[in-house]
């Protein structure tokens, strides 16, 4: 594996360098979450939706604002290992970028399965930001086992009609348009019967409910499906090929770059905290239980950023990541749940102090990634649904 940019490499990380020094306000730096109003101790950063509707219209001029898109659908068409730097850099400034599910999911699956009149109506929209997209594939009783969802769907004329329930919909409460996932042929088997759709979300008989996490804070919901009716040319692929398309892996660069590079940051920050806190008489740094685990999560932040070197490499080599994506998920969401208990037991009794209070220790931000960090290992497909993927796909082990 080669760790270091070759000189074309080289020119391109100077390039994205130079334009984030130029162009990037540092106000709009901190980590945004919930869906970029806030920033990581959870208060609402003043004008951050205007300064994004901007920001994503100058990345656009670059290709910058979906860099793993085709230049003919209003991406910059880099190359992996290009699109790894941008994100390596964009990460180590906190530099917001534009994405979800819209860019992640519905557009490069419109692009793969869609009609030519599916891609002119759809792409240009999620690029320049004026729809966002969720993802309407959970329910009550299909998680991970995600075949066996019931919601239905039935054609009629020109339409097919929907009825059923969704969980666990971040963003719905946003979004403009849905990639919903239907059973189609409730007498196929349960991979055979699924057909894939796009929702324009205002369609009447769609309910959004609310569901207010630990956090206090609205980020997913439940949706129902009354007699919806969705045109037949909201569907995408075939009639009951569903399953295959929610499945499909696109081989854009997902190594995860950001996220590890996001946790480097969050053991600099743990590291200055702790030389600076007094316990009494000496720093926190002193404490032998806290710096052995500050030298763990220190070691385990650099464990992560060479899984994520090592599926670029495979990427670069035309290699489809495999065990090696489910590794890299596992180990990661894993680690946000270890850095988070981390900064908490540093924080001591000021981890009890939740956020908008800029006196608590670390502006107050590690109670709220400590509560958001239990859902990492749920999210996305469970540890042990990757555990499972490791054992039979990587270790050859019988399927459990
Ligand atoms: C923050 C967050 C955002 C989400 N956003 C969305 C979204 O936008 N759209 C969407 O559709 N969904 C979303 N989800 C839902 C997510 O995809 C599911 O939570 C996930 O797939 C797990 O399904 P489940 O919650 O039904 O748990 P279940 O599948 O019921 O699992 C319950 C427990 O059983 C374990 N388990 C299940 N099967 C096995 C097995 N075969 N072997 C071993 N253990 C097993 C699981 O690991 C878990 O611990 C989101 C979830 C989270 C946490």
């Amino acid at each position: 594996m080669e760790f270091r940019d070759n000189e074309r490499e080289t020119a391109f990380r100077a390039e994205v360098s130079s334009f984030l020094d130029a162009e990037f306000p540092p106000e709009y730096s901190d980590r945004p979450s919930e869906w970029g109003l806030f920033n990581g101790a959870g208060r609402a950063i003043p004008g951050f939706m205007e300064f994004m509707r901007g920001w994503t219209a100058k990345l656009n001029q670059r290709g910058w604002g979906a860099p793993a898109w085709p230049k003919e659908h209003g991406g910059g068409g880099l190359s992996v290992k290009e699109q790894f730097i941008l994100s390596e850099e964009f990460a180590w400034r906190r530099a917001p970028r534009p994405g979800g599910i819209g860019h992640g999911w519905a557009g490069p699956t419109v692009m793969v399965y869609g009609t030519g009149e599916q891609k002119a109506e759809y792409l240009p929209k999620i690029i320049s930001g004026e729809h966002i997209w969720c993802q309407l594939f959970s329910e009550p009783g299909a998680g991970s086992d995600l075949a066996s969802l019931q919601t239905r769907a039935i054609r009629d004329g020109d339409d097919y009609v929907v009825n059923g329930q969704k969980i666990w919909t971040s963003g719905a409460q946003h979004a403009h348009m849905g990639i919903l996932i239907a059973r189609t042929n409730p007498d196929a088997p349960k991979h055979r019967g699924i057909s894939y759709f796009l929702v324009d979300m205002k369609t009447p008989g769609i309910t959004v409910r609310p569901l207010i996490n630990m956090l206090n804070s609205h980020e997913f919901n439940e949706v129902y499906f009354e007699d919806v009716r969705i045109p037949a040319k909201n569907l995408l692929g075939e009639e009951n090929r569903g399953w295959y398309l929610a499945t499909t892996t696109l081989d854009f660069e997902r190594s995860g770059i950001a996220t590890s590079v996001a946790h480097q940051l969050i053991v600099r920050d743990l590291v200055k905290f702790a030389k600076e806190s007094r316990v009494g008489s000496h720093t926190v740094a002193t404490t032998p239980h806290l710096r052995n685990e500050l030298a763990d999560r220190t070691i385990e932040a650099q464990v992560e950023a060479l899984i994520c070197y090592r599926i670029i490499s495979m990427q670069e080599r035309g290699e489809i990541p495999n065990k090696e994506s489910s590794i890299a998920k596992l180990f990661s969401s894993e680690l946000d749940v270890r850095l988070a208990s981390t900064a908490m037991h540093l924080a001591g009794l000021y981890s009890q102090v939740t956020d908008r209070d800029d006196t608590s220790a670390m502006g107050g931000r590690f109670p709220r990634f400590y509560m958001h960090s239990t859902t990492s290992p749920i999210g996305g497909g469970t540890s042990e649904i990757q555990r499972n993927i490791i054992a039979m796909r990587g270790l050859g082990l019988p399927r459990g």
